[in-house]
């Protein structure tokens, strides 16, 4: 099989999987949104997956954006940023993204809320929650998350679509679905208090080899790589 080949029979396979995810759920195939993880990926793969009909890339780096840019800037997708980010990026990677799914500490979101004042604009962001207990995980508490919400509400350019979360890694079906539920539960109890506006309902997590239990628990994101482009070496 040819490159391309290889990247479009591996799309297929993550489509069924997640629609059959979906139906075993209840949920309709539309429900979820596929964000492709392209770190480590070189941009004529990324090429291939967008002509293939994908819409949604994220990179975790913002070195590597600045450094694939150029050869990905004309692809009709939209472009999150999903990995950890230094208060002293912020400047480059709002010139590559949309979306900054990885919003988890107050000083991060100050800093962006300034940048983007300056700059006369605003961004949709997600709210990183680690929903493990593993304290070399990013994202916020769960038990401060709200108070994160609040906060961020407060700044003018933060447009808070939804949660993202990791989750927890493991092969145990019911703790990684327990770390997804923590989430879909603090998403629900976040809109019943007002804290999220009701179509902020947002909920990026499962990846690659969890994605199913992440649809079940309701997911409206799944983020995969490897399973589209192989094991990143
Ligand atoms: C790499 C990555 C993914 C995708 O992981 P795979 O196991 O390759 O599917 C999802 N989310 C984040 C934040 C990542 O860094």
């Amino acid at each position: 099989m040819t490159e391309q080949q290889e990247i479009l029979s591996a799309l297929q396979t993550i489509h069924t999987r997640i629609n059959n995810a979906c139906k075993k759920a209840g949920r309709g195939a539309d429900e979820v949104r596929l964000l492709l993880a392209t770190k480590t990926v070189p941009p004529e793969k990324i090429r291939m997956a967008v002509e293939a009909g994908e819409t949604l890339i994220g990179e975790n780096r913002v070195q590597e954006y600045t450094e694939k840019f150029d050869a990905i800037k004309d692809l009709p997708c939209e472009r999150h940023f999903i990995g950890h980010l230094q208060t002293n990026k912020i400047k480059e990677v709002l010139k590559y993204v949309s979306c900054i799914q990885s919003v988890d500490r107050i000083d991060l979101a100050e800093k962006l809320d300034a940048r983007l004042q300056h700059e006369g604009r605003s961004i949709d962001i997600f709210v990183e929650v680690n929903t493990s207990f593993e304290e070399s995980k990013s994202g916020i508490e769960p038990a401060k998350a709200f108070d994160l919400i609040k906060r961020i509400n407060r700044l003018g350019t933060l447009k808070i679509k939804g949660l993202m979360t990791i989750g927890l890694l493991s092969e145990d079906e019911l703790l990684v679905k327990k770390s997804y539920r923590l989430l879909r539960e603090l998403r629900d109890e976040a809109i019943a208090k007002g804290l999220l506006a009701v179509d902020s309902d947002e909920l990026s997590m499962g990846m690659s080899n969890d994605l199913e239990w992440a649809v079940e628990e309701g997911a409206t994101m799944v983020r995969v790589g490897s399973a589209v482009f192989g094991k990143r070496g």
